[in-house]
């Protein structure tokens, strides 16, 4: 999602150069009706900027539906997706378990606005399966979850200052809303219209895993910083895998000056495991946000901490934070039953040796082949990146010229049947509805992209 922020004023549409791969394009007759029309409606035609394909070619496609790792758009064209409505898909499109449990729940009304035994449901399963959080709040967004988790750290720390990092997204907050100025240590400089000056100078934007970095900047702001923020692993804006080290100095460091350390587990949240990227690591954050895969494909959110920490969260302590749709019974229940399914034995171990094989499969062609081309890959999530690069660890890492080889496989794919997100920067996911059998057709729709992609540039 980052690299909308990038892209969001500055997409080209509609140039579609000519098609010089080995199939024809798909139709996008209908979708491309849909979106016209949806064009009076929304800005850019979109709910969300990276929808609108602005980074790759042709018009947006419409989606009509989906069942286990297929996807149908409105030409009646199928896809095995990759993206996953960009992870919280882990069981597939349309699962049985989840739709069963929605559509029983549902019988029962929408929503109260009052405590009811779901909540405590998806929680106990939550909180008795994650030595991470002892307490926990329920949010409709994983945006809304980092909001709280930082007015959290800075009510509880009395400080005002984030440490953010250049690469990690953390939904559109404002104050998050920022990216590195030049320099090692900066304040933030807005990446979006409409967020104040005087916001963005409470966030301090370093690069990754550099941990010089990190000690500068707690050396400037010394007993200023409420909190440090990261996600788990990375996986906005290309999959960047830090060092352990670098990790270990965080938390080290965080404890040091008396700082939280904050894992955004939105992305990496039950998708690395069920305790994301802090059981992947071992290392304890003092606030950690969930999203996505906690709610099953229903809006949920969630952010976690200790007693002690979470006792500073109204009505208990004096830091405020609600919603009417808040513990949504129908979103509790999709949450419950999609991580139901996770809890059962070898469920990451099947699904990650499989996404594994996967990945490297794909590599093992393109190395044979020469190609400039790695794929990063930790547990079911994966990232195709056009590059020569062993490791890819900061966004400063990634050639934005690189972004046009993968246009141009996005274009084959979708020809291929394959939906991959529409955007070189997004990562893409291997859910538990992908079988064997369409791993191997996506390898063969992939590989021919690839031979099209490096012959044609
Ligand atoms: C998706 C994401 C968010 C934002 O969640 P929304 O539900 O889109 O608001 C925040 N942080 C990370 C790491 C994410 O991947």
């Amino acid at each position: 999602m980052l690299e909308s922020l990038k892209k969001m004023f500055s997409g080209t549409e509609g140039e579609v150069p000519v098609n010089t791969g080995s199939k024809p394009d798909i139709s996008r007759e209908k979708s491309a009706e849909l979106y016209a029309k949806a064009k009076n409606y929304f800005p850019g035609g979109v709910n969300s900027p990276v929808r609108a394909f602005k980074s790759v070619y042709g018009t947006p496609l419409f989606i009509q539906k989906g069942d286990g790792c297929y996807v149908w758009d409105a030409d009646g064209n199928q896809f095995i997706d990759f993206c996953g409505s960009w992870g919280p898909l882990i069981l597939g499109h349309n699962s049985a378990k989840v739709r069963e449990k929605v559509t029983e729940v549902m019988q029962n009304g929408m929503s109260f606005g009052a405590p009811t035994a779901l909540e405590n449901e998806l929680a106990e399963l939550i909180i008795s399966n994650n030595r991470f959080v002892e307490k926990i709040r329920f949010t409709s967004s994983g945006t809304e979850a980092v909001m709280s988790a930082i007015r959290l750290a800075r009510g509880y720390t009395g400080r005002d200052k984030i440490i953010k990092f250049e690469g990690c997204y953390h939904g559109h907050t404002d104050s998050l809303l920022v990216k590195a100025g030049s320099g090692l240590v900066t304040f933030g400089e807005t990446s979006s219209a409409g967020v104040p000056k005087s916001f963005a100078d409470e966030t301090i934007v370093i690069p990754l895993n550099d941990i010089s970095a990190i000690e500068q900047a707690f050396a400037q702001f010394k007993d200023q910083v409420a909190a440090v923020i990261i996600e788990g692993i990375p996986a906005n804006n290309g999959l960047l895998m830090q060092d352990v080290e670098f990790i270990k100095s965080l938390e080290r460091i965080c404890k040091e000056n008396q700082a939280l350390l904050i894992f955004d587990e939105v992305i990496t949240g039950f998708r690395l495991g069920f305790e994301g990227a802090a059981g992947h690591y071992g290392i304890k954050p003092d606030i950690v946000t969930y999203g996505k895969i906690i709610g099953g494909g229903l809006p949920v959110g969630m952010y976690g901490a200790s007693t002690e920490i979470m006792g500073h969260i109204s009505p208990d302590g004096n830091v405020y934070q609600a919603g009417t749709l808040s513990g949504n019974p129908v979103a509790m229940a999709a949450g419950i039953a999609q991580l139901t399914e996770l809890l059962k034995s070898g469920f990451y171990k099947d699904l990650n040796a499989k996404a594994t094989e996967f990945s490297e499969s794909i590599q093992r062609f393109a190395t044979a082949r020469s190609y400039k081309f790695k794929v990063f890959h930790v547990g079911s999530i994966f990232w195709f990146a056009f590059t020569n690069k062993e490791k890819i660890q900061t966004a400063e890492d990634i050639d934005p010229a690189s972004m046009e080889r993968f246009k141009i496989m996005h274009r084959e794919l979708l020809n291929r049947g394959i939906y991959l997100g529409p955007s070189g920067y997004e990562v893409g996911f291997v859910s538990a509805a992908h079988t064997k059998i369409e791993l191997e057709k996506a390898k063969r729709a992939i590989f021919e992209s690839l031979d099209v992609v490096f012959r044609t540039k």
